[in-house]
Protein backbone atom coordinates (compact mmCIF):
# COMPACT_ATOMS: atom_id res chain seq x y z
CA UNK A 1 0.00 0.00 0.00
CA UNK A 2 1.53 3.58 -0.86
CA UNK A 3 2.50 5.36 2.16
CA UNK A 4 1.77 9.27 2.97
CA UNK A 5 5.24 10.04 1.11
CA UNK A 6 3.89 7.74 -1.95
CA UNK A 7 0.16 9.38 -1.96
CA UNK A 8 1.29 13.12 -1.41
CA UNK A 9 3.59 12.25 -4.90
CA UNK A 10 0.46 11.24 -6.82
CA UNK A 11 -1.06 14.14 -5.41
CA UNK A 12 1.35 16.29 -6.47
CA UNK A 13 1.16 14.73 -10.23
CA UNK A 14 -2.49 15.18 -10.56
CA UNK A 15 -2.64 18.45 -9.34
CA UNK A 16 -0.03 19.83 -12.14
CA UNK A 17 -2.88 17.74 -14.12
CA UNK A 18 -6.14 19.20 -13.08
CA UNK A 19 -5.95 21.93 -10.76
CA UNK A 20 -6.92 25.66 -11.63
CA UNK A 21 -9.12 23.47 -14.46
CA UNK A 22 -12.62 23.36 -14.99
CA UNK A 23 -14.31 19.93 -14.82
CA UNK A 24 -16.02 19.00 -18.67
CA UNK A 25 -16.97 15.78 -17.67
CA UNK A 26 -16.98 13.81 -14.57
CA UNK A 27 -17.57 10.15 -14.26
CA UNK A 28 -18.25 7.44 -11.51
CA UNK A 29 -18.09 4.01 -11.43
CA UNK A 30 -19.62 3.38 -8.53
CA UNK A 31 -23.93 3.61 -8.97
CA UNK A 32 -24.24 5.63 -5.71
CA UNK A 33 -21.95 8.49 -6.80
CA UNK A 34 -23.30 8.78 -10.59
CA UNK A 35 -26.14 11.59 -8.62
CA UNK A 36 -22.82 13.78 -8.19
CA UNK A 37 -21.81 13.60 -12.06
CA UNK A 38 -24.14 16.65 -12.86
CA UNK A 39 -23.63 18.65 -10.27
CA UNK A 40 -19.69 18.25 -10.96
CA UNK A 41 -19.71 19.07 -14.24
CA UNK A 42 -18.51 22.88 -14.69
CA UNK A 43 -16.67 23.02 -11.10
CA UNK A 44 -13.47 24.25 -10.82
CA UNK A 45 -10.58 22.26 -8.93
CA UNK A 46 -8.88 24.27 -6.39
CA UNK A 47 -6.22 22.08 -4.93
CA UNK A 48 -5.61 18.53 -4.03
CA UNK A 49 -5.11 18.33 -0.48
CA UNK A 50 -3.63 14.78 1.19
CA UNK A 51 -4.11 13.36 4.68
CA UNK A 52 -2.10 10.97 5.75
CA UNK A 53 -2.96 7.70 2.73
CA UNK A 54 -6.70 9.92 2.31
CA UNK A 55 -6.80 12.52 -1.14
CA UNK A 56 -8.85 15.05 -0.76
CA UNK A 57 -9.81 16.84 -4.20
CA UNK A 58 -11.52 19.63 -3.22
CA UNK A 59 -13.44 21.64 -5.53
CA UNK A 60 -16.16 24.72 -5.80
CA UNK A 61 -19.20 23.76 -8.34
CA UNK A 62 -20.71 26.00 -10.38
CA UNK A 63 -23.77 26.99 -7.92
CA UNK A 64 -20.42 27.92 -5.91
CA UNK A 65 -20.49 25.16 -3.21
CA UNK A 66 -17.34 23.78 -1.98
CA UNK A 67 -17.11 20.13 -1.94
CA UNK A 68 -14.40 17.99 -1.85
CA UNK A 69 -14.07 14.56 -3.47
CA UNK A 70 -12.54 12.01 -0.70
CA UNK A 71 -10.45 8.95 -1.72
CA UNK A 72 -8.63 6.21 -0.48
CA UNK A 73 -6.13 4.04 -2.64
CA UNK A 74 -6.21 1.18 -0.26
CA UNK A 75 -4.86 -1.67 -1.65
CA UNK A 76 -5.67 -1.71 -5.26
CA UNK A 77 -6.67 1.79 -6.31
CA UNK A 78 -4.26 3.33 -8.66
CA UNK A 79 -3.86 7.17 -10.53
CA UNK A 80 -3.72 7.77 -14.05
CA UNK A 81 -2.92 11.13 -15.46
CA UNK A 82 -3.66 10.97 -19.34
CA UNK A 83 -4.52 13.14 -22.24
CA UNK A 84 -8.41 13.16 -22.37
CA UNK A 85 -8.15 11.69 -26.44
CA UNK A 86 -5.73 8.94 -24.84
CA UNK A 87 -7.13 6.69 -21.77
CA UNK A 88 -5.18 3.91 -21.04
CA UNK A 89 -6.34 -0.14 -22.09
CA UNK A 90 -6.69 -1.35 -18.58
CA UNK A 91 -8.59 -4.51 -17.61
CA UNK A 92 -8.80 -2.47 -13.85
CA UNK A 93 -12.03 -0.92 -12.98
CA UNK A 94 -12.44 2.59 -14.08
CA UNK A 95 -13.96 4.40 -10.43
CA UNK A 96 -13.56 7.83 -11.57
CA UNK A 97 -13.24 9.73 -14.10
CA UNK A 98 -11.90 13.66 -14.56
CA UNK A 99 -11.80 14.71 -17.91
CA UNK A 100 -10.47 18.79 -17.67
CA UNK A 101 -10.16 20.84 -20.79
CA UNK A 102 -8.19 18.00 -22.86
CA UNK A 103 -6.01 16.65 -19.59
CA UNK A 104 -7.86 13.66 -17.46
CA UNK A 105 -7.16 11.88 -13.77
CA UNK A 106 -8.51 8.46 -13.62
CA UNK A 107 -8.54 6.28 -10.64
CA UNK A 108 -9.23 2.79 -11.20
CA UNK A 109 -9.97 -0.23 -8.73
CA UNK A 110 -10.49 1.70 -5.47
CA UNK A 111 -13.62 1.93 -3.95
CA UNK A 112 -13.39 3.96 -1.19
CA UNK A 113 -14.63 7.14 -3.02
CA UNK A 114 -17.14 9.70 -1.10
CA UNK A 115 -17.89 13.46 -2.11
CA UNK A 116 -18.60 15.18 0.76
CA UNK A 117 -19.88 18.95 2.19
CA UNK A 118 -17.73 20.73 4.77
CA UNK A 119 -19.69 19.60 7.54
CA UNK A 120 -19.33 16.26 6.43
CA UNK A 121 -15.72 16.37 5.84
CA UNK A 122 -15.29 17.27 9.34
CA UNK A 123 -17.87 14.52 10.35
CA UNK A 124 -15.89 11.68 8.47
CA UNK A 125 -15.41 8.52 10.34
CA UNK A 126 -12.13 7.75 8.45
CA UNK A 127 -10.71 11.40 8.74
CA UNK A 128 -12.30 12.05 12.16
CA UNK A 129 -9.48 8.99 13.53
CA UNK A 130 -6.58 10.11 12.22
CA UNK A 131 -3.74 11.47 13.89
CA UNK A 132 -1.29 14.33 13.02
CA UNK A 133 0.02 13.99 9.36
CA UNK A 134 3.83 13.72 9.20
CA UNK A 135 4.18 15.36 6.13
CA UNK A 136 1.74 18.51 7.42
CA UNK A 137 4.37 21.33 8.04
CA UNK A 138 2.46 21.98 11.61
CA UNK A 139 2.89 18.57 12.83
CA UNK A 140 6.05 19.40 15.20
CA UNK A 141 8.47 17.10 17.21
CA UNK A 142 6.56 18.42 19.99
CA UNK A 143 3.22 16.81 19.23
CA UNK A 144 4.84 13.58 18.65
CA UNK A 145 6.48 13.30 21.52
CA UNK A 146 3.52 14.40 23.64
CA UNK A 147 1.77 11.48 21.94
CA UNK A 148 4.37 8.53 22.38
CA UNK A 149 3.87 9.83 26.43
CA UNK A 150 0.47 10.06 26.64
CA UNK A 151 -1.52 7.11 28.72
CA UNK A 152 -3.40 5.92 25.22
CA UNK A 153 -0.06 5.24 23.18
CA UNK A 154 2.86 4.84 25.74
CA UNK A 155 1.70 1.36 26.90
CA UNK A 156 1.69 -0.17 23.17
CA UNK A 157 4.27 -1.83 21.46
CA UNK A 158 6.21 0.55 19.03
CA UNK A 159 6.06 -1.59 16.28
CA UNK A 160 2.33 -1.74 16.57
CA UNK A 161 1.59 2.06 16.92
CA UNK A 162 3.54 3.55 14.10
CA UNK A 163 1.04 2.28 11.70
CA UNK A 164 -1.94 3.10 13.73
CA UNK A 165 -3.31 5.74 12.11
CA UNK A 166 -4.54 7.59 14.83
CA UNK A 167 -1.05 7.41 16.53
CA UNK A 168 0.17 9.63 13.40
CA UNK A 169 -0.94 9.55 9.68
CA UNK A 170 1.01 8.67 6.51
CA UNK A 171 3.32 5.90 7.79
CA UNK A 172 3.16 2.23 6.29
CA UNK A 173 5.52 -0.64 6.58
CA UNK A 174 8.15 0.64 5.41
CA UNK A 175 8.45 3.78 7.54
CA UNK A 176 7.65 1.57 10.19
CA UNK A 177 10.75 -0.37 10.22
CA UNK A 178 13.48 2.19 8.57
CA UNK A 179 12.40 4.73 11.64
CA UNK A 180 12.76 2.30 14.29
CA UNK A 181 15.98 0.99 12.85
CA UNK A 182 17.40 4.55 12.55
CA UNK A 183 16.26 5.00 16.38
CA UNK A 184 17.44 1.17 17.29
CA UNK A 185 14.37 0.56 18.50
CA UNK A 186 13.27 -3.18 18.55
CA UNK A 187 9.35 -3.01 17.41
CA UNK A 188 8.38 -5.00 20.21
CA UNK A 189 9.45 -1.83 22.77
CA UNK A 190 7.12 0.24 24.25
CA UNK A 191 7.41 4.33 24.84
CA UNK A 192 6.94 3.95 28.57
CA UNK A 193 10.15 1.88 28.36
CA UNK A 194 12.51 4.77 26.36
CA UNK A 195 14.76 6.84 27.60
CA UNK A 196 13.58 10.99 27.49
CA UNK A 197 16.39 12.04 24.66
CA UNK A 198 15.56 8.41 23.05
CA UNK A 199 11.61 9.53 23.09
CA UNK A 200 13.23 12.82 21.57
CA UNK A 201 14.73 10.90 18.81
CA UNK A 202 11.70 8.60 17.59
CA UNK A 203 9.40 11.97 17.61
CA UNK A 204 12.16 13.80 15.16
CA UNK A 205 12.54 10.99 12.89
CA UNK A 206 9.02 10.23 12.73
CA UNK A 207 8.98 12.71 10.81
CA UNK A 208 12.29 13.35 9.12
CA UNK A 209 12.19 9.79 7.18
CA UNK A 210 8.93 10.41 5.72
CA UNK A 211 10.10 13.89 4.66
CA UNK A 212 12.78 12.58 3.21
CA UNK A 213 11.28 9.75 1.26
CA UNK A 214 8.89 12.74 -0.33
CA UNK A 215 11.57 14.77 -1.41
CA UNK A 216 13.60 11.95 -2.43
CA UNK A 217 10.77 9.76 -4.26
CA UNK A 218 11.11 7.09 -2.35
CA UNK A 219 14.64 6.86 -0.16
CA UNK A 220 14.27 6.45 3.42
CA UNK A 221 18.13 5.22 3.94
CA UNK A 222 20.95 7.53 4.52
CA UNK A 223 21.04 9.57 1.35
CA UNK A 224 24.89 9.73 0.97
CA UNK A 225 24.76 6.11 0.99
CA UNK A 226 21.87 5.34 -0.71
CA UNK A 227 23.98 7.25 -3.80
CA UNK A 228 26.92 5.38 -2.96
CA UNK A 229 25.21 2.00 -3.60
CA UNK A 230 23.97 3.10 -6.60
CA UNK A 231 26.98 4.51 -7.83
CA UNK A 232 28.39 1.51 -6.82
CA UNK A 233 25.72 -0.62 -9.12
CA UNK A 234 22.82 -1.20 -6.87
CA UNK A 235 19.43 -0.63 -8.01
CA UNK A 236 17.35 2.30 -6.66
CA UNK A 237 15.04 -0.34 -5.16
CA UNK A 238 18.28 -2.13 -3.45
CA UNK A 239 19.51 1.21 -2.41
CA UNK A 240 16.41 2.85 -1.12
CA UNK A 241 16.25 1.23 2.52
CA UNK A 242 18.11 0.60 5.70
CA UNK A 243 16.32 -2.61 6.25
CA UNK A 244 13.24 -2.65 4.74
CA UNK A 245 13.07 -6.27 2.24
CA UNK A 246 16.79 -6.20 3.14
CA UNK A 247 16.18 -10.18 4.81
CA UNK A 248 19.37 -11.78 5.43
CA UNK A 249 21.12 -8.87 4.06
CA UNK A 250 24.18 -7.38 6.44
CA UNK A 251 23.39 -4.37 8.15
CA UNK A 252 25.17 -1.62 7.27
CA UNK A 253 26.03 -0.81 10.27
CA UNK A 254 26.82 -3.63 12.28
CA UNK A 255 27.26 -6.41 9.27
CA UNK A 256 24.38 -8.52 11.41
CA UNK A 257 22.02 -10.07 9.28
CA UNK A 258 18.78 -8.50 9.29
CA UNK A 259 16.03 -10.48 9.97
CA UNK A 260 12.04 -10.42 9.39
CA UNK A 261 9.76 -10.92 11.56
CA UNK A 262 5.78 -10.43 12.40
CA UNK A 263 4.73 -7.40 13.59
CA UNK A 264 0.99 -5.91 13.71
CA UNK A 265 -0.16 -8.83 11.01
CA UNK A 266 2.97 -7.40 8.47
CA UNK A 267 6.30 -8.51 7.94
CA UNK A 268 8.70 -6.06 9.98
CA UNK A 269 12.37 -6.16 8.73
CA UNK A 270 14.90 -5.26 12.04
CA UNK A 271 18.90 -5.63 13.19
CA UNK A 272 18.90 -7.98 15.76
CA UNK A 273 22.52 -6.59 17.06
CA UNK A 274 21.38 -2.82 16.35
CA UNK A 275 17.34 -3.24 17.89
CA UNK A 276 17.94 -4.63 21.12
CA UNK A 277 15.14 -5.30 23.51
CA UNK A 278 15.75 -2.78 26.45
ZN1 LIG B 1 22.87 -3.71 12.85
Amino acid sequence: MPEGPEIRRIADALEKQIAGRVIDSIRFGLQPLKQWEQRLTGARIKDIKTFGKAMLTRLQTVAGDELTIYSHNQLYGRWVCCDTDDYPQSKRQLRMAIDCQGKSALLYSASDIAVLNKDELLQHAFLRKLGPDVLDKATMAEHIVDRLNSDRFRNRQLGVILTDQSFVAGLGNYLRCEILFYCSIYPAVRSRDLAKEKIYLLADTILKLPRQSYQTAGISNDMDHAQQLMKQGSSFEESRFYVFRREALPCYRCGSLIEKISQAGQACYCCPSCQQVL
